[in-house]
C-alpha cells in the first residue's frame, strides 16, 4: 500500500479572512511539510470547527489565556467552540487553542512505539501496557449499576477514601434536565456514584482541565482518548497540571454514536425528549440496555439494538479516529469482551490495563484492600476483548484516511502515517465495509430529514441488515468466507454480541 500518497498532501490554507492572512505567511513556507495535513498555522479553534476536526472536548476553551471561547450546543446536539472576540487572537494570541487541540495535533510523541511493524502489531493494537487484569468492583451494588464491571467507580471511591485523590473529573447525568450533563469535580461518594455510566457522546470535559490546577490538591480523571490526548498537550503547557493529576483512566472507545442517536431512539418510541426524566446506555444486567423514562412511559432495548444507529448519527471527525485503547492513558478501562465471561450472562466484567507503571501500587492497594475483584491477564487477552472495533480503528486506519481524503476532500489531523512502515492486516472486505461505514456516515449523519425519513419509510429490518452487514465486513478477519458467514448469520455483528 502506498501511504506516500497522503504524505505528500500539502497543509490547507484555513477558511477565512483573518484566519487566512494570518495564516498565510508563514503556511507557504511549511506546506512542504511531508506529514501534515492541516495548516499548522490556524489562527484559533473556529477553522479547526471548519474542517470537521473538533472532537468536541472543550480543552481550547480551558487554555485560551484570554477566556473567548465559549462551547455551544448547536442543532445536531454538539458542543463546539465559537470565539466571542478573534481580536483577541489575532493581536495577542499564539493560537494555544490550535496546539493543544487533539482533533489537529496527532502529535507522534505522544505515542511510545517507533515505528510498528508486524511483530509488534498485537502491541500496537493494545500500545504499550504493563500490566492486565480482568475484574469489578467487590461492591455489588456498584458492579450491578456500572456499565460493565463498575471497576472505574469502585476504584474511585476506593482511592477517595483511602485518601489517595482529593477529587475527580468525571461527567453526570444532570438531575433535573437529563438532556444535559454535569461535568464536575466529584469530591464525595455519593458525587461519585451518581456519575456512573457510559453515555455514548463526546463531552467537552476539557473545559475543566485548568480547575485542576493545584497546589495542595490530587485529582483523577476519567476520559475519552480524545480528551486524554489534549490532556497531555496542555500539561505540556501548564506543568502544574501535570503534576495535579495522580491518575488519568481512559475508556476504550470503539464507537460514539453521538446525543442524536438518542434524539433518534426517543423519536422512535414516540417520546418528547424535552419530557424525559432519565436517559440510560448500559442499565440493567450486562451488557445492559438503552432505557429512557419519562412521567408516563419507560422504555428500553438492549445495547446493540440502539448501536445499529451509529454510522448514521456518528461525527465525521469519531470516523479517522485511531485512538481505540485510550493509548495516551495512565490506565484503560473498558467491557472485557469475551466470549467465556459473556457466555456466564453473570454481572458485568471490565478490562484494565496499565500503562504508566507508576499509578500500579494504586490498582494494587485496591486489590490488596478488597475494593477490586482482579484476576491477572495478558496483552493478547487486552486486544481479544476489543477484537472487532480493532478491524475498524486500527486496521483500516489507512484506507479510512485515504476515503475521507481523496471521495469525500475532507482535511485530516496531523496523522504520522511513517509509524506504520508494514501496513496493516487489511482484506477486501474489511476495507469495503470501512468505505460503506462511512459513505453511510457521510450521507446521513448531518441530513435530519433524510435519516428520519429512512427510519419512517425503510422496514426496521432492512435498516438492521444494512448495518449489520458493514460491520460484518469490518469484523471480517480474512479467515474462511465472508459470504458464508455473512449468510449463516453466525457471526457476531459486535464484540458485544457474542
Ligand atoms: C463513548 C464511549 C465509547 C466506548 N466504547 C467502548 C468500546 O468500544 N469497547 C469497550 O470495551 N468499552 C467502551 N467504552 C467503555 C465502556 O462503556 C465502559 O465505560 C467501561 O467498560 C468502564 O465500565 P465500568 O463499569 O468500569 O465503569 P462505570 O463504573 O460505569 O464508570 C464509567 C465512568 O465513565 C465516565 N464516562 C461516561 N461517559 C463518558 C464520556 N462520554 N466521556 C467521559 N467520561 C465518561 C463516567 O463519568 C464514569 O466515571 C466506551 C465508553 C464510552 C463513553
Amino acid at each position: 500500500m502506498s501511504l506516500q500518497v497522503l504524505q505528500e498532501i500539502p497543509a490547507r490554507p484555513a477558511a477565512g479572512t483573518a484566519k487566512g492572512a494570518a495564516a498565510g505567511s508563514a503556511a507557504g513556507a511549511r506546506a512542504a511539510e511531508p506529514l501534515c495535513h492541516v495548516n499548522p498555522d490556524w489562527l484559533n479553534i473556529e477553522s479547526v470547527v471548519e474542517n470537521d476536526l473538533c472532537t468536541q472536548c472543550g480543552a481550547c476553551a480551558a487554555m485560551c489565556p484570554h477566556k473567548t471561547i465559549e462551547l455551544v450546543r448547536d442543532e445536531h446536539y454538539r458542543y463546539f467552540p465559537q470565539v466571542r472576540d478573534e481580536s483577541l487572537c489575532v493581536e495577542r494570541c499564539k493560537s494555544l487553542c490550535v496546539q493543544v487541540c487533539a482533533g489537529v495535533q496527532e502529535d507522534p510523541s505522544l505515542w511510545e512505539q517507533n515505528p510498528i511493524v508486524a511483530e509488534t502489531y498485537d502491541e500496537y493494537c493494545g500500545s504499550a501496557i504493563t500490566d492486565t487484569w480482568i475484574g469489578y468492583s467487590t461492591d455489588p451494588q456498584i458492579r450491578a449499576r456500572g456499565t460493565s464491571g463498575g471497576l472505574i467507580t469502585g476504584l474511585l471511591v476506593y482511592l477517595l477514601e483511602s485518601g489517595q485523590i482529593d477529587g475527580v473529573l468525571l461527567v453526570g447525568a444532570n438531575k433535573q434536565d437529563p438532556m444535559h450533563h454535569d461535568i464536575s469535580i466529584a469530591r464525595t461518594r455519593e458525587e461519585i456514584e451518581d456519575s456512573w455510566g457510559s453515555k455514548y457522546y463526546p463531552m467537552p470535559m476539557g473545559a475543566r482541565f485548568r480547575e485542576l490546577v493545584s497546589a495542595t490538591e490530587r485529582f483523577a480523571v476519567v476520559l475519552l482518548g480524545c480528551h486524554m490526548r489534549s490532556l497531555r498537550l496542555m500539561e505540556r503547557k501548564l506543568p502544574r497540571l501535570e503534576m495535579s493529576i495522580v491518575l488519568r483512566i481512559g475508556l476504550i472507545c470503539g464507537y460514539c454514536a453521538g446525543f442524536k442517536a438518542i434524539a433518534d431512539q426517543a423519536r422512535d418510541w414516540e417520546i418528547e425528549l424535552e419530557k424525559n426524566k432519565r436517559i440510560d446506555y448500559r442499565e440493567g444486567k450486562w451488557p445492559g440496555n438503552v432505557r429512557i423514562q419519562t412521567e408516563d412511559q419507560d422504555r428500553r432495548t438492549l445495547i446493540y439494538n440502539f448501536l445499529t444507529r451509529i454510522p448514521f448519527t456518528t461525527n465525521y471527525r469519531c470516523t479517522i479516529c485511531s485512538d481505540l485503547m485510550n493509548e495516551t492513558a495512565d490506565v484503560v478501562v473498558g467491557d472485557a469482551w469475551l466470549k467465556e465471561l459473556t457466555d456466564r450472562k453473570d454481572e458485568g466484567w471490565s478490562v484494565i490495563a496499565v500503562r504508566n507503571p507508576a499509578v500500579t501500587p494504586l490498582i494494587e492497594s485496591a486489590i490488596r484492600d478488597g475494593a477490586l475483584y482482579l484476576e491477572r491477564a495478558d496483552t493478547e487477552t487486552f486486544v481479544r476483548s476489543q477484537e472487532k472495533p480493532m478491524r475498524y480503528k486500527k486496521h483500516a486506519l489507512v484506507t479510512r484516511l485515504k476515503f475521507a481524503r481523496r471521495v469525500m476532500g475532507r482535511t485530516l489531523p496531523n496523522i504520522d502515517l511513517s509509524r506504520f512502515p508494514d501496513g496493516f492486516p487489511t482484506n477486501f472486505w474489511n476495507r469495503l465495509g470501512n468505505r460503506l461505514f462511512m459513505l453511510t456516515q457521510w450521507t446521513f449523519a448531518l441530513n435530519d430529514p433524510l435519516r428520519r425519513a429512512m427510519y419512517r419509510f425503510v422496514p426496521r429490518k432492512g435498516v438492521q441488515w444494512w448495518v449489520r452487514s458493514i460491520f460484518l465486513m469490518i469484523a471480517h478477519d480474512g479467515k474462511g468466507s465472508f459470504l458464508s458467514k455473512w449468510l449463516l448469520k453466525k457471526e457476531p455483528m459486535l464484540n458485544c454480541d457474542a
